[in-house]
């Protein structure tokens, strides 16, 4: 008897499969990376990654494209507290997970989901729906929680003994600390990080791209965490660096009908101007790259501009105060 993990890496999807072994199951898992997280596996490292080595189980990655970003711009079940679409992504990651499956012959899938931990995906009802819509209904077994559960169909069915499960419940983190410790397990990732979506700044950055392009792709969603994000007008939006190492990303990122502004006698950040400015928006944007750079007060200052041509602007620095207003989310 086989089983397919979702395998985040974080402390509950590596008890969950522990619990699964210890119940005699084999346990292959599947890891979703995703553009929103802070801490995404890359070739093969990373937390989900150093979990799978730990428990000394097979990994499977799924990249999550364009397809999964379709679902964040509409997603059925609505928005969390920001522009976290929880439970149309459990759905989307159980479609993909119940292909592994296939795949690999397993016969349930498991997840170190815990009732009540957390106020969107993880309600007992919302738990219920992304199964049931992924075409897993009472396919997923929980085994952290599983006694607070319905029974599922391994447990009917005797693959698994319910017995072996547990009743895990709410948001505090020593039992699972406690359980861990049990099972020697020591190198867990704290908490911290997770999802950019539930984040209060990003969220306002996805929300001004769906409202002024109706659109995600891979490429704006990788721009979001870089740099300041300032709206000018409907049209045109700047990205300003906030370092050397986001001006150098900043110019990297840049891509044909972008422009790259920068100030020509002083040290000051690379600003990126993306859509089809105005006039009005070009000479916007070179006040507010001035006015992040190390100017002496009152002084008129070039500003250099490249994208299909080259010009340079004479301009006055704009005050942080001005410029707060054109900030996408609250400074
Ligand atoms: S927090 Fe982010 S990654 Fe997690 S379920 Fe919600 S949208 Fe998906």
């Amino acid at each position: 008897m086989k089983a397919l993990a979702l395998l985040s890496g974080g402390l509950d999807s590596i008890l969950a499969v522990k619990v699964v072994q210890n119940a005699g199951i084999e346990v292959e898992a599947i890891h979703f990376i995703i553009p929103f997280l802070q801490t995404p596996d890359h070739n093969g490292t990373g937390h989900a990654a150093n979990a799978a080595k730990q428990l000394n189980i097979p990994l499977h990655y799924h990249p999550c494209g364009e397809d999964y970003l379709q679902m964040i711009e509409q997603p059925q079940h609505g928005y969390g507290k920001r522009m976290n679409p929880c439970i149309d992504c459990r759905i989307y990651t159980f479609k993909i997970a119940a292909q592994k499956m296939r795949e690999i012959g397993a016969s349930f899938l498991i997840t170190g989901e815990v009732c009540d931990q957390r106020p969107n995906s993880q309600r007992l009802d919302a738990l219920d729906i992304t199964a049931r819509d992924a075409g897993l209904k009472d396919l997923v077994v929980r085994p952290l929680s599983a006694k607070l559960l319905r029974e599922t169909i391994p447990e009917r069915e005797g693959w698994i003994d319910r017995d072996k499960l547990l009743d895990m419940k709410g948001r505090g983190r020593n039992p699972q600390m406690a359980l861990a410790a049990q099972y020697g397990i020591t190198d867990y990732p704290s908490p911290a990080g997770g999802c950019l979506l539930t984040n209060e700044e990003y969220s306002l950055k996805v929300k001004d791209l769906l409202d002024h392009k109706n659109k995600l792709s891979m490429h704006s969603v990788g721009l979001l965490r870089l740099g300041r994000h300032l709206r000018l007008s409907p049209d045109a939006k700047i990205i300003v660096g906030k370092d050397e190492v986001e001006n150098e990303n900043i110019q990297k990122a840049a891509t044909a009908g972008d422009q790259i502004l920068e100030l020509v006698d002083y040290a000051g950040p690379v600003t990126l101007l993306l859509g089809t400015p105005e006039e009005s928006s070009l000479h916007l944007a070179a006040a507010i790259t001035a006015g992040y750079g190390h100017i002496p007060e009152g002084v008129t200052v070039k500003v250099n501009v490249r994208g299909t041509a080259e010009r340079e602007l004479l301009v006055k620095p704009l005050s942080r105060d001005e410029i707060r207003p054109y900030f996408v989310y609250k400074v």
